[in-house]
């Protein structure tokens, strides 16, 4: 579906823009010497406040001893894990880092998987430096571990850098592609001969506190996109390969990751050196509870439950291994997500639908089109941004400005729409005030011919009943939480408006090491001793 290749497009580095940009934060007596960076897939901060009470392990060892910006957003309009995860550690907006949606994002098919098991992925489409290349360029010693269920989890948060980088193979195996590595290290190869992910088979996720304790029904016939299945307990097939394969829809898929990621800090010494090291981690159980059963759901209540549980038992152990006072934490998410529409939730959803309307008149348009010049690669609606290649329409004696002026149209009158910008007007947008349009400045690379945005009204969903998802420049699916805990940071709620490109350089300055090139974000300094 994505045919951003047709204009050239999707692979490339731009040219670095040298440029330092001022880290000069407080010099820390000693600097850091590991960065535990979490990326929970689709986290909203208010479960943080909503399960609070409940709260006992290393969610709450983090809300109640780091900084945490409840005012924080991953200010771009395509809130998907790929663009998120580009900016956790870059400090720029997916306009600058080339990564504008999962379609687009890190699968590469001349990077295929070591041992099999999902597709083949690389940081191809990545622009740019992030902060294990800052390191780097201070102290070459640096390294990173970066783990997650997912390819682009793993991959975005530290770029375009050869380092430790793996992702669950559906085989049961954490592996990586061949853009880093021709075979897997001894300790990796070790690790999966433990075979962890069999040994759920039969196993049945319940809930962790009595039922009395949840306040949400279970039996919600939306759940699961209509499936069934959306009640307790849940249960793992009893066959291994089966089990394995279908890991990442439990909460055990979170667990197993930390104990990868602890093992990887382990056989790597991260931490130990006179150098900082990043251990990266991505979280992905929440995003698929999340889709699957919604952020109104007791199944994502009690994901949050048991990630507090599994973070708490990695913190207990890491700190067991590794000097506290050396260590810092950083939180966030890739995105948030919307209930689904008509069921009962913490958001004001009561004009949720499934819209259709708006997909069929751009389906139409882009028909039309393509019968026009006989070439369907020219004009592409590329939900929800439509690509355009004057050069061809007026070639094929069409007007660019006429044929998109009538699309506009067209699309202001579907129902379910909110507002429908060109690109060129948005330029002139006042950025301060209206968040959807600076969210859909930050998102589109200047060199992507995005002539047309749409966006919908608040909790509409594109299309046919499915999952509870995420992706539109919403609040619901751009509040994120931004948290800091270790030493250098004065713990405590912090309101003002802070943006996820506003990590990477608050990191930069606490670990003095400058960023190669110019950022988006500024260092957050309230946070900052
Ligand atoms: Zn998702």
């Amino acid at each position: 579906m994505h045919r951003f290749r047709v204009f050239g497009l999707g692979v490339g580095l731009l040219p670095a823009i040298a440029c330092a940009q001022g880290t000069s934060g407080p010099a820390p007596t000693t600097t850091p010497s590991l960065l535990v960076f979490i990326t929970v897939d689709q986290m909203r901060p208010d479960y943080f406040s909503r399960f609070e009470s409940q709260l006992t392990g290393g969610l709450a060892r983090l809300y109640h001893g780091g900084a945490f910006y409840s005012n924080a957003f991953q200010d771009h309009a395509i809130t998907e894990t790929a663009p998120g995860h580009s900016v956790t550690m870059s400090g720029r907006f997916p306009r600058s880092t080339g990564i504008v949606e999962n379609s687009a994002g890190v699968e590469d098919p001349r990077a295929p998987m070591i041992g099999g098991g999902g597709l083949g992925a690389s940081p191809a489409r990545f622009r740019g430096t992030v902060l294990i290349d800052w390191l780097q360029k201070k102290d070459p010693r640096s390294r990173a571990h970066s783990v997650s269920r997912k390819d682009r989890g793993a991959i975005l948060p530290v770029g375009r850098a050869k380092q430790s980088v793996f992702w669950y193979a559906t085989t049961g195996n954490f592996s990586t592609s061949t853009y880093y590595a021709d075979t897997l290290p001894t300790w990796v190869q070790r690790f999966n001969t433990r075979q962890i992910p069999a040994a759920y088979a039969g196993k049945s996720w319940d809930l962790l506190l009595d039922p009395k304790q949840y306040s949400e029904v279970d039996d919600v016939p939306q759940e699961n996109a209509g499936r069934g299945g959306n009640t307790f307990p849940h249960l793992a097939p009893t066959d291994p390969a089966q089990a394995a394969s279908v890991l990442a829809a439990f909460p055990w898929m979170d667990d197993f990751t930390l104990q990868f990621a602890l093992a990887g800090l382990d056989a790597m010494k991260l931490g130990t050196g006179p150098q900082t090291d990043i251990l990266a981690i991505s979280l992905s159980t929440t995003d698929a509870v999340g889709h699957a059963f919604g952020p109104d759901s007791r199944e994502l209540h009690d994901q949050i439950l048991r990630l507090d549980r599994y973070l708490g038992a990695f913190f207990d152990s890491l700190y067991k291994v590794r000097d506290s006072s050396r260590v810092i934490v950083a939180l966030t998410a890739d995105h948030g997500v919307a209930p689904y529409p008509g069921v009962k939730s913490h958001d004001p959803n009561g004009s949720g639908a499934y819209v259709r309307a708006p997909l069929d008149t751009a389906w139409a348009a882009e028909a039309r089109v393509a019968a026009a010049l006989r070439d369907s690669t020219r004009f592409i609606w590329d939900t929800p941004f439509l690509l355009v290649n004057r050069g061809a329409l007026t070639a094929g004696k069409l007007s660019p400005d006429s044929v998109i002026k009538a699309f506009v149209a067209a699309e202001r009158k579907a129902p379910g729409v909110l507002r429908v910008d060109l690109m060129r007007d948005l330029a002139r947008a006042d950025t301060v005030k209206d968040a959807i349009a600076r969210r859909w400045l930050h998102m589109v690379p200047p060199d992507l011919p995005v002539e047309v945005v749409v966006t919908l009204r608040p909790y509409n969903y594109w299309g046919e009943r499915g999952i509870a998802t995420h992706g539109t420049p919403h609040d619901y699916d751009a509040h994120v939480p931004v948290l800091f805990y270790g030493p250098p940071f004065k713990p405590g709620k912090y309101d003002e408006f802070a943006r996820v490109v506003d990590m990477a350089p608050t990191l930069a300055a606490i670990l003095n090491a400058p960023p190669l090139e110019r950022l988006d974000g500024q260092i957050l300094r309230s946070a900052i001793r």
